[in-house]
């Protein structure tokens, strides 16, 4: 029998279930690269577009997991060498985590975790664990690839859209019985003719650029690996050798590059000097890439225009976490990859890649980051150890 320590975002304040809005959620079974969507075998345990992301959700688990015999503890107290994750820590075998709510796996933590064989992150993007640790314990990473690119690109689309046009201020100002249409005009601007630019061009940051196409912005994208002709010429793209020469050349600036070491506050006062006065920036990748008092420092100097988001460090944000109340943003908490449309996939996902593990059938190459103690799959792709 396994325990399965499973770490997710509390329930809603109002109550679990909450009142869903809408009765079904449209069914995609292939993802834009080929790839199908999760495949687990056998019932679900929760119907798609139910909350499952949080503790109350279980991401339908618990019936799979408890025919078997294994013992599933969910919880959100997860920081702190008192909290219940640490505690239930040297007994798992397997660890799931979110990056909305990350249980950060430290060295020490992995240390400690002597029975852990499994962390799978339910979602995309494993920097909350640290991955050479994890290669050295031989404990197999693995996340839900291509689960919630499209959630992260509409969300990131949106913020687009948002700062450009002011949106949020101008909704504020509805909201709170105002009509000053100077107020909102005055920082209100059409993307039409505007540069934007990608800095990183993989699943999402391409499902970016495709559906700003329309728009009839000159499209830009800089990435190690060049996208094929085909892509470049369908969408009029400008390729960037790197991200400096591409942030001093556009207008909006919008980060899909995974995090790992050497890219750990790769925006900072350096980066910024070298953009467009009054740039915009959209991060939905992770909050590191940004050294936290540089971007507060380009808003309130006027250098970039807006900045928007939903991914801090570290996570949940302190209350007073500077970002919260800059000018000119546009944050939410991290909510873009966990709609109740990604939350059906990546609930999947995660049973799909139990199933593997508990059958000891191989799981999906695109879904792992560290196996045999090295980088595998989908990580030796997007990740670098130190
Ligand atoms: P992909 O691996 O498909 O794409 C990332 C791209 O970034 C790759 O093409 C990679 O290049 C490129 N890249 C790597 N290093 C650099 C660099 N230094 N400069 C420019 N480009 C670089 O990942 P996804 O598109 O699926 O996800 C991107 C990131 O988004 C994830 O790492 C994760 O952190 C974040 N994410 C956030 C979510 C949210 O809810 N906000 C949800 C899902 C993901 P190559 O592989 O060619 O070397």
């Amino acid at each position: 029998m396994a325990k399965i320590l499973c770490v997710l975002y509390p329930d809603p304040e109002t109550g679990y279930p909450p009142l869903y809005p809408r009765d079904d959620i449209p069914t995609i079974t292939r993802y834009a690269n080929g790839q199908t969507a999760p495949t687990p075998k056998g019932p679900l345990g929760f119907k798609p577009g139910e909350l499952v992301g949080c503790v109350s959700g279980e991401l339908g688990l618990r019936g799979y997991l408890e025919k078997l015999g294994h013992e599933l503890i969910v919880t959100s107290n997860k920081d702190g060498p008192n909290s219940e994750f640490e505690r239930h820590l040297p007994d798992a075998e397997v660890v799931i985590s979110q990056p909305f709510w990350p249980a950060y796996l430290t060295k020490e933590r992995i240390a400690k975790a002597k029975k852990l064989k499994l962390a799978v992150t339910a979602g995309i993007g494993s920097d909350h664990v640290d991955l050479d640790a994890a290669a050295r314990a031989h404990v197999t990473v693995a996340e839900v690839t291509g689960s919630n690119s499209i959630s992260v690109a509409e969300h990131a689309v949106m913020m687009v859209l948002s700062l450009v046009r002011n949106y949020l201020p101008s909704h504020g100002i509805a909201t709170y019985g105002g009509w000053n249409i100077a107020d909102c005009a005055a920082r209100s601007y059409d993307i039409e003719g505007m540069h934007f630019g990608a800095i990183g061009a993989g699943r999402i940051g391409l499902a970016v650029l495709r559906r700003l196409k329309p728009f009839d912005l000159h499209l830009h994208y800089s990435d190690p690996h060049r996208l094929s002709p085909q892509i470049e010429k369908e969408l009029d793209l400008t390729f960037h050798p790197d991200a400096e020469s591409l942030v001093g050349a556009v207008d909006i600036i919008d980060v899909h590059m995974p995090l790992y070491p050497s890219t750990e506050h790769f925006f900072d006062d350096r980066m910024f000097a070298k953009m467009k006065r009054g740039a915009y920036l959209i991060n939905t990748a992770r909050g590191k890439l940004f050294e936290r008092d540089a971007v507060v420092r380009a808003l309130a100097s006027g250098r970039i225009a807006g900045y928007a988001g939903d991914v801090w460090f570290p996570q949940p944000a302190p209350a007073d976490h500077p970002w919260r109340t800059m000018p000119f943003n546009g944050m939410t908490p991290h909510i873009s990859g966990s709609s109740l449309s990604a939350q059906a996939r990546y609930a999947a996902g995660t049973l799909e890649i139990l199933q593997s593990h508990f059958g000891a059938t191989p799981i999906r190459e695109e879904y792992l980051i560290v196996a045999g103690g090295a980088l595998a799959g989908t990580g030796a792709q997007s990740y670098k150890l130190t």
